[in-house]
């Protein structure tokens, strides 16, 4: 099949060393043969060994001179596209980048789409949809994970996972299939057990996909953090003194506040999207209520939540409520303006803890914290896990923001928490993408039908209608299962060049 010739800025749009201008199709050498002036040698482009690099200069149809460059060629199949492919790298200005692209057009190619020349490389079969989608997470990756796990996904961990998730699939729909075809020389018999045991360890599987999905997401786009507590507590200046700059307004008026500040902050490895509510508390303003009822919304979604207490007032109802919003969720309670004289301590909060939860979690005795970080300063710290339900935490330290006290122990217990708790950098394989998590989720979704109909004893073709469309959720991430638009939408987030 015959493809038109494409040609896009390959390198970003603004001055620099060197802009490449990337043409790729069936004409991109006779393209650029055009308009390109090799001083030292008389050959044809067609003529140059793939792979080689060449120096002259572009040159204008009247045989005007525009720059001195550097041109590779790239033979298919061994290009990105695999395609035929020429570079031109020039001098990295705009204007000379688009004037050697406009050249490059007239001479015959056509402009790329965004993501066109990724694209081709998965029609053409070199990449699959994952490592496809891996390259641009890896030009956006914002920290050391993101980019970590796009660079392996690239190198095909997700599409080999996948892979071999789908070809044990396809065995056993293969294995009923030809059963039912021909009965007499394979048998059916105990096959069901053994098909009840082969889908359970496809679900592990796929929860352990899943759950490499939430882990992932909050490695790579940061861990949604709100920071929660009543008016006047000291909020702002911990988001300031995190931020490491002025944003928000610290005032001694209660609910200053009032509309939602976002803030990404980037602790070593990670990086938290902090957002920083109106205070919570009863109130009447209705401007304010808004505020209140969204901080409510946004703590449930939260990853972490940072509870702001001012310990030198005592504890009223709004703190139960806080209470009450944030159990069941991985959880730090700042103690803060610990300078003033105090009135709240940590006992006095397990206290109204246990009051306000008892009845849905039980809680371990608080221990202190310092006894395994020794680094950390004594007593600053109490930590409470939960014994019944999930995994997550709640610490209580003290802070004040006025003296930048306690303020490294939070940097630190935060990435403690991501990092060595729930969390940990390993060899398996992580979903960073949602559209992979969503058809994961199908893919379960059909699995447990699987399980289902065998449990109900169905008959075996109920089982392979379900597997075949496990099989086929699964398709659609490494892009075996996708249809145009789908394909089109995916690309037309790419960067142009690309
Ligand atoms: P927010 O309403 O919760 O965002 O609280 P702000 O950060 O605006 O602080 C409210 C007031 O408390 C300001 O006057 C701050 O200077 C003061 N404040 C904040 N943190 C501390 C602290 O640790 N100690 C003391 N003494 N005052 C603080």
């Amino acid at each position: 099949m015959k493809t038109d010739t494409i040609a896009a800025i390959a390198t970003a749009m603004s001055d620099s060393g060197i802009g490449i201008i990337r043409v790729s199709g069936d004409e991109a050498v006779e393209i650029v043969d055009k308009i390109y002036q090799n001083v030292h040698c008389e050959k044809k482009m067609k003529e140059y060994k793939s792979h080689t690099i060449h120096y002259g200069f572009i040159v204008e149809e009247d045989g005007t001179l525009v720059d001195e460059v550097m041109v590779s060629v790239l033979k298919a199949p061994r290009s990105y596209t695999m395609e035929d492919t020429v570079e031109i790298n020039c001098h990295g200005g705009i204007l000379m980048m688009r004037k050697i692209l406009s050249i490059v057009m007239k001479a015959g190619a056509r402009i790329a789409e965004p993501g066109e020349f990724t694209k081709r490389a998965f029609l053409n079969g070199r990449i699959d949809l994952s490592k496809a989608e891996a390259v641009m997470d890896i030009i956006h990756a914002k920290n050391e994970f993101a980019l970590q796990s796009s660079v392996k996904q690239l190198k095909g961990s997700v599409f080999d996972k996948i892979k071999k998730l789908r070809e044990e699939i396809l065995y056993e729909i293969a294995f009923i299939e030809s059963a039912l075809d021909d009965p007499e020389h394979i048998s059916l018999e105990g096959y069901q057990e053994r098909l009840l045991d082969k889908s359970e360890h496809i679900l592990r599987d796929f929860n352990k996909l899943l759950d490499s999905a939430d882990d992932g997401r909050m490695l790579k786009e940061g861990i949604h953090t709100v920071i929660v507590g009543k008016p006047n507590v000291g909020k702002s200046s911990l988001l300031n003194i995190l931020a490491g700059k002025e944003k928000a307004i610290v005032t001694d008026v209660a609910g200053t506040t009032r509309d939602i500040l976002e803030e990404t902050i980037t602790l070593g490895d990670i990086t938290l999207n902090m957002i920083d509510t109106a205070g919570i508390r009863n109130t009447e303003d209705i401007v304010e209520k808004i505020g209140v009822e969204k901080a409510r919304k946004i703590s449930e979604e939260a990853d972490l939540i940072l509870y702001v207490m001012d310990a030198s007032v005592p504890l009223d109802e709004s703190d139960k409520d806080i209470i009450r919003m944030i159990s069941g969720k991985n959880a730090i309670i700042l103690l803060n303006k610990s300078d003033l004289k105090e009135m709240i301590d940590e006992q006095s909060v397990i206290d109204i803890m246990n009051a306000i939860i008892s009845d849905t979690l039980s809680l371990t005795k608080a221990y202190n914290y310092q006894h395994e970080k020794e680094d950390i300063e004594s007593d600053d710290i109490l930590t409470y896990q939960k014994i019944k339900g999930i995994d997550n935490s709640v610490y209580i330290i003290k802070t004040s923001t006025k003296e930048e006290h306690g303020i490294e122990l939070l940097t630190f217990l935060i990435k403690d928490m991501f990092f060595h708790g729930q969390l940990s950098y390993n060899d398996e394989v992580y979903i960073t993408n949602i559209r992979h998590k969503e058809a994961i989720l199908d893919a379960k979704k059909s699995m447990l039908e699987v399980k289902k109909s065998l449990e109900m004893n169905m008959p075996e073709d109920f089982y392979s209608i379900d597997l075949m469309s496990a099989y086929t959720s699964l398709g659609q991430i490494i892009g075996e299962e996708v249809g145009d638009d789908l394909v089109n939408e995916i690309f037309s987030k790419f960067c142009m060049g690309k």
